[in-house]
């Protein structure tokens, strides 16, 4: 099932080798097969002209294969994060990286790397974050949406409200992407695939590509 999308070339869509050496730079949670696959979903949405939203920034490692897919796109990269991090990467927790705390304020702030990162990459004019919950920015939401790609909190609370919130603004032939689903509870918290379990059993979605924990699923 590893198929990334094709091109109008006919090779399959990478980002910039800059763009990949960035990524690879990045705090973050993505390995490169998968972020590659994130890379051609997002080129492959691109192409019907409408934004591509992340819900997840962290520091920027995904949103910058995003943003480098929007800009060959034309379209914007939107991306939400309240950047107080996620319950495993408070202090303490497997996930926690001291590195990106507010010394000021003693919480995490992962807002000011994400901005690096991106900066830094040339990247930041194809970028939109939204700062704030997932689902107060998705209620007040009113646009379609090319690609929804689900990578926030990763509790059957968090990770259902983001569902709920984004995909009903997902146009016809978009596609919902969602990280860390493993079917397997030995591999990893079960909430992402319950989601990509209740996708598919909506009938809304036709199955797609699946990379290492990614999968992608296309509107119908
Ligand atoms: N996509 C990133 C990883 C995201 S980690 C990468 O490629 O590395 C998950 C992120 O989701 C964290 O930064 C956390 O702050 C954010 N998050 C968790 N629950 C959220 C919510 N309800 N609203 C907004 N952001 C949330
Ligand atoms: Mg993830």
């Amino acid at each position: 099932m590893n198929q990334p999308s094709p091109t109008p070339g006919g090779g399959v869509a990478a980002p910039q080798p800059h763009t990949l050496a960035a990524f690879e730079a990045a705090k973050g949670f993505m390995p490169r097969d998968e972020g590659l696959a994130l890379y051609a979903a997002a080129a492959e949405a691109g192409a019907l002209g409408l934004p591509l939203l992340e819900v997840g920034t962290y520091c920027g490692r995904s949103t910058l294969l995003l943003a480098d897919a929007a800009r060959a796109a034309g379209v914007p990269a939107l991306t939400v994060d309240h950047h107080r991090g996620s319950e495993e990467q408070q202090p303490g927790w497997e996930y926690h990286d001291p590195e990106v705390v507010d010394p000021v304020v003693g919480a995490m702030d992962t807002l000011p790397t994400f901005r690096r990162t991106l900066h830094a990459a040339g990247l930041e004019e194809h970028v939109i974050a939204l700062v704030g919950r997932s689902p107060r920015v998705a209620a007040l939401w009113g646009t379609p949406l090319g690609l929804v790609f689900i990578d926030g909190g990763h509790t059957e609370e968090h990770a259902s409200a983001d569902y709920e919130g984004w995909t009903p603004h997902l146009a016809p032939g978009g596609l919902l992407v969602i990280h860390d689903v493993f079917p397997d509870p030995a591999d990893g918290g079960q909430a992402p695939h319950h989601l990509h379990e209740r996708a598919l059993a909506s009938g809304a979605y036709g199955p797609g590509p699946a990379t290492g924990s990614l999968r992608v699923l296309r509107r119908r």
